[in-house]
């Protein structure tokens, strides 16, 4: 039911800083310029008591240069053009069922993946979060989740496909469900409205989501599906859908990036979290995801497609499982995987001026007097 904001119970003072508006303190006469002024050694990721208006100063540059560097790669789905993809997908000779098997499942998945990643952030991560910088990356990136949902509605309204069925994949596809019910427990920790950090049990609860969330949902969870569009591009095949995917990629790239910086700041500030059962149950977690999106590449791909076969992603996966445990330093699970798919990392690495599928139509940063770099 809705509630207008007057008929609600009145708010307890003083609210914390944690997602309060703090009241103006009343000035004594002669007030000391710097009273009350936030201090960067106060600034914490997690748990911190500074004001979180107040974005500057600096503590958490990074997380402000990768807010920058996010905006400077804004792009918006509308402006790749999709026509060849439309006469792609209606002439019956143009893709096999294996290929369209590919297309069908992989937006099956990620339809919903990005609304669930934007609520994770928006209800969960944020709130828990104390340092301004950070909360203004994840607002951004909450806006980029928005623009990929919007990108995966634009190819499924493009193409005629069946909304229905790909909006419903997550609930009826076991290999879509398998992987979202592994996350859920995790998100819903966070959006929990009686959940609240400042205890060792629900400080590792945060940050045992946030790793599930940035190596395993972003950063594993979504790069069969990446590969394979992107390798049908590469075969100059759904090229406008390859070219979002790309950009999507790109973003993707920063949040997992984002939430590795995150992760391992909170480990600086925090260390008795990180115990040998805490970084055993990670990797653990880590190998759990790493079979269910095999299973995922076994049921997208039955039989190889695009040159591409489930076993080759069995190395792939374990290769990034590697990767992400590097990044937060744990023991890597797979000693000597290696990349079967080494044109990926070019994807990654996308530069504006190098448009790999050159369908989009308009730029960002050609205009303008501002410059980035
Ligand atoms: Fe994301």
């Amino acid at each position: 039911m809705l509630q207008f904001e007057d008929s609600l119970p009145p708010t307890p003072m003083p609210m914390t800083a944690r997602g309060g508006f703090q009241p103006p303190k009343p000035a004594p006469a002669e007030a000391p310029s710097s009273h009350g002024r936030v201090r960067v050694e106060d600034k914490r990721v997690i748990n911190g008591m500074a004001d979180v208006n107040q974005l500057v100063p600096f503590k958490y540059k990074w997380a402000w240069e990768k807010y920058l560097a996010g905006c400077a790669n804004h792009w918006m789905p509308q402006e790749v053009n999709m026509s060849r993809d439309i006469a792609t997908w209606k002439d019956p000779g143009a893709l096999t069922e294996d290929e369209r098997l590919v297309v069908k499942r992989n937006l099956g998945f990620f339809v919903t993946a990005d609304s669930l990643a934007a609520n994770n952030i928006v209800l969960g991560t944020y709130r828990h979060i104390t340092a301004p910088e950070c909360r203004q990356y994840l607002l951004r990136q909450a806006f980029e989740e928005a623009i990929h949902t919007h990108a995966y509605q634009y190819i499924v309204e493009s193409l005629g496909l069946d909304e229905g069925e790909i909006f419903n994949a997550y609930h009826e596809v076991s290999s879509i469900r398998d992987k979202d019910q592994f996350l859920i427990p995790f998100i819903e920790i966070l959006t929990d409205p009686e959940f609240k950090t400042g205890t060792l049990e629900n400080d590792q609860k945060l940050l045992r989501s946030l790793i599930v969330f940035a190596c395993i949902m972003e950063g594993l969870f979504f790069y069969v599906g990446f590969a394979q569009i992107l390798a049908l591009g590469r075969q100059n095949k759904m090229t406008g859908a390859a070219e979002q995917y790309q950009y999507i990629l790109r973003d993707e790239s920063m949040h997992c990036s984002f939430g590795i910086d995150l992760i391992n700041q909170i480990k600086l500030e925090n260390p008795q979290l990180w115990t040998q059962a805490f970084r055993e149950e990670i990797r653990g977690l880590m190998q759990q995801g790493v079979e269910l999106e095999y299973r995922y590449a076994e049921d997208t791909m039955p039989r190889g497609v695009l040159g591409l076969n489930a076993p080759m992603f069995k190395e792939y996966l374990r290769f990034v499982a590697n990767r992400r445990c590097q990044q937060i330093g744990l023991d890597t699970l797979y000693p000597g995987a290696t990349n079967p798919f080494p044109w990926m990392s070019e994807m990654v690495d996308l530069k504006k001026e190098k448009n790999f599928f050159e369908t989009r139509v308009t730029e960002y940063q050609t205009g303008g007097t501002l410059t980035w770099e």
